[in-house]
């Protein structure tokens, strides 16, 4: 048998540090104000970044969930089954506190930046589980909003055991929260919500309808809107009752999805459901929209997560697979493709690292609020729809081993589309752009604020900076041009951050392509003078 360099076959690229070896989450942690955790990060790169972990991944996504409606006597359990993997990706994540350490952080104490870039690297290996991970952080948020029900509930969810057992809330070790909203005659616009509630007194409400998606079904409860009496609402329904009965919540169907596969999306019946009110009556999109905002951030750090890993793969790949006489990373043209790999993904971890410091320091500073709202809808626009082109690219620098399960990259490229779907597909984003602009006229300051932080270090950003200013301020912006508008300002935004804090190289390459016309229509069409093998030789982990 011909062993592997004769094989020309590469090694295994893990284990490996996913945090150590990124050439730029060190530097994002330190500049967004995460230098104390650097070393929890490290040591979490390890171990999500090791061989065992991996595999979990694997698995979990290879033995899909199971739905079991019934028990052997013909009663309903409602219960979704999974593969021992997912409950060891989930229980690596709660242990980490991923579902909630954000949500205990204080503005600058670098928390909520922390946790994001761990959640960006235990995503690389799996992200189908962190749906929930995100969902139960997020939905704390919310739950602010009532504050009775916030004082029982976030100290069973800053637990950091993982607790999947169908129990009482107050009768577990840790309990997790998911989100249900869309309706089959409407997912982005929950206008169009049937499922009815009705008041029994005292904040309790019966709910009757049906949800159409609801991911992570066995949660322990669900933040949910429904229609009262004064208009659509926002509660939290509870799949086990305080007493231990189940409540009246039956799964219909498990999603047979794309990708996401780890993750169980349910067809959901609401039985004369019993629910809490969270907030005002009528008020329930104001309310469940601070859930709204976490998890789009969480889909937006995803798609990057996604680039990487899929970079990662391709660079190790390059790096020790030959061709036609020479190691495929000293081919000057897959040195263009990598680096424009490359100089993407660096692009969009950049983003979602100033957008998450922006998210911890809003409580404390209207400017970094005002930033993080307009931000979260550019960047989710943006850095989702660029996940997908990037995954797929560097999916074929694999060749055929790329399009083989084992490498991951499929699974990669599968999940890459869904985070510009959920939370806001690509089009909502965009008009939320437009809408944030026209309702909350701060939102114009803080993006030229931020925008100018880039300014007078090169004269090519500068005009990016003064044209994507004077776009902000216009009067009005076309629904038609949302894509555009939004698009303009992503890649004026990331340039600026590129040139206080990129590599010079990177920027370089950045501004001259996506800024300038010195570019193609694909990815691998990069000038040929900027320096492409060391461009290209970042994407390569260096173990
Ligand atoms: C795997 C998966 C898991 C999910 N999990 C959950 C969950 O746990 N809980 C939950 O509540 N939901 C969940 N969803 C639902 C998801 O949030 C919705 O699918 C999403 O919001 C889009 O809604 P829709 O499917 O009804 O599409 P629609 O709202 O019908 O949109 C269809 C298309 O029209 C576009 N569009 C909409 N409005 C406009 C407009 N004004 N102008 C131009 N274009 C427009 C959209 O961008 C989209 O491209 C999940 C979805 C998926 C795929």
């Amino acid at each position: 048998m011909p062993d592997r360099p004769s094989a020309n076959q590469p090694p295994p690229l893990e284990p490996y540090n996913l945090f150590s070896t990124d050439p730029v989450l060190a530097d994002v942690a330190c500049r967004e104000g995460a230098a104390a955790h650097v070393d929890w990060l490290s040591a979490l790169g390890q171990r999500a970044g090791s061989i065992e972990v991996f595999q979990w991944g694997d698995l979990a996504n290879r033995f899909e969930p199971q739905l079991a409606t019934h028990d052997r006597f013909g009663e309903r359990i409602d219960e979704v089954r999974y593969h021992p993997a997912y409950h060891s990706l989930m229980e690596l994540s709660v242990s980490e506190g991923l579902h909630c350490r954000h949500y205990e952080s204080q503005p600058g104490d670098g928390g909520y930046v922390a946790r994001n870039i761990a959640m960006n690297l235990v995503a690389q290996v799996e992200v189908g589980h962190s749906c929930p991970i995100s969902m139960t952080g997020a939905a704390l948020y919310a739950l602010e909003h009532q504050p009775d029900l916030a004082a029982r509930w976030t100290p069973l969810v800053a637990s950091r055991t993982y607790d999947p057992t169908s129990a009482a809330p107050q009768d577990k070790a840790g309990v997790l929260l998911g989100m249900s909203m869309t309706e089959r005659q409407g997912g982005s616009d929950v206008r169009a919500n049937t499922t009815e509630a009705v008041p029994l007194g005292g904040g309790e409400y019966r709910l009757r309808g049906a949800k159409w998606f609801v991911s992570a079904p066995m949660c322990d409860a669900f933040l949910t809107l429904a229609k009262a009496p004064a208009g659509l609402s926002c509660f939290l329904v509870p799949r086990v009752l305080p007493d231990g009965d189940r409540n009246g919540l039956q799964l219909m169907r498990l999603k047979d999805k794309l990708g996401n596969r780890s993750n169980a999306s349910s067809e959901m019946e609401f039985v004369d459901a019993m629910a809490w009110l969270v907030g005002e009556e009528g008020r329930g999109v104001r309310t469940i929209i601070d859930m709204v905002a976490g998890t789009r951030l969480d889909c937006t750090n995803w798609a990057a997560a996604l680039m990487r890993q899929a970079v990662a793969q391709a660079g190790w790949h390059v790096a020790h697979r030959a061709a036609f006489g020479a190691v495929l990373i000293d081919k000057p043209l897959m040195q263009n493709v990598l680096a424009d790999l490359e100089i993407e993904t660096e692009a969009a971890t950049m983003l979602v690292g100033r957008l998450s410091g922006a998210f911890e320091r809003a409580p404390a500073d209207p400017g970094e609020a005002a930033l993080a709202r307009i931000g979260a809808a550019v960047a989710k626009y943006w850095v989702t729809k660029r996940s997908s082109p990037v995954v797929r690219e560097a999916l074929e620098c694999v060749g055929g081993n790329g399009y083989v399960e084992e490498s991951t990259l499929p699974r990669l490229y599968r999940e890459a589309p869904l985070n510009s779907i959920w939370e806001g597909s690509g089009n909502v984003m965009a008009l939320d752009v437009l809408r944030a602009l026209a309702r909350s006229p701060e939102t114009v300051d803080a993006f030229v604020a931020e925008l100018e932080r880039g300014s007078g270090r090169d004269h090519r950003v500068d005009g990016a900076i003064t044209s994507a200013s004077a776009a902000l301020t216009a009067e009005t912006v076309d629904e038609g041009e949302a894509r555009r508008f939004v698009e303009h300002l992503a890649t004026a935004w990331t340039a600026s951050l590129l040139v206080q804090h990129g590599d010079q190289d990177v920027t370089d390459a950045y501004v001259r392509s996506r800024l300038g016309d010195d570019w193609g229509r694909e990815l691998g069409t990069l000038p040929t003078d900027v320096p492409l093998r060391r461009l290209a030789e970042r994407a390569i982990p260096q173990r």
